[in-house]
């Protein structure tokens, strides 16, 4: 989505788009959805000013079950500044590819129900085996302390 400069008059120009998830080339999410955003467009000086609002309804994976979840991102307030003497348009989708990766989860992960079952996967997450690993409870540079104690 490349819009010449040219093509913005001076009263501003107001865009509204539907892109397809896919085409933001963003590997951490997913799913057969679309990213809306209403921009404006204006002359600013030696600038191009885009102001507007960005949703995004996709999947991501799930850091605990491994499976795709929903995820809803919004950016109600984006704004950018493109330079007008080193660019003749304004390419849209790495802006808003950008803006995206900035509101992403660092770690999406499914809300458990009380009794700890993923809503997604069915997986009850309270009821792990004995033998499952574990954070450690106490402080973990305590079982480098035993081996140095033992080799003295
Ligand atoms: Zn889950």
């Amino acid at each position: 989505m490349i819009i010449p400069i040219s093509s913005i008059p001076e009263a501003g120009l107001s865009i509204e788009l539907t892109i397809p998830v896919h085409q933001l080339h963003i590997k951490e999410i997913g799913g057969n959805h679309n990213l809306h955003c209403k921009l404006h467009l204006t002359h600013q000086g030696e600038d191009i000013l885009l102001r507007g609002e960005i949703a995004l309804q996709a999947t991501i994976c799930c850091v605990r079950c491994l499976e795709q979840i929903p995820l809803h991102v919004s950016v109600p307030q984006f704004v950018h500044l493109v330079d007008k003497t080193t660019s003749d348009s304004v390419n849209l989708i790495p802006l808003l590819r950008e803006e995206i990766f900035l509101v992403l989860p660092l770690y999406a992960k499914c809300q458990l129900d009380n009794k700890g079952n993923c809503p997604y996967t069915g997986t009850n997450w309270q009821q792990l085996s004995e033998t499952a690993p574990r954070a450690p409870l106490h402080d973990p540079w305590s079982e480098l302390d035993k081996l140095k104690k033992a080799t003295n």
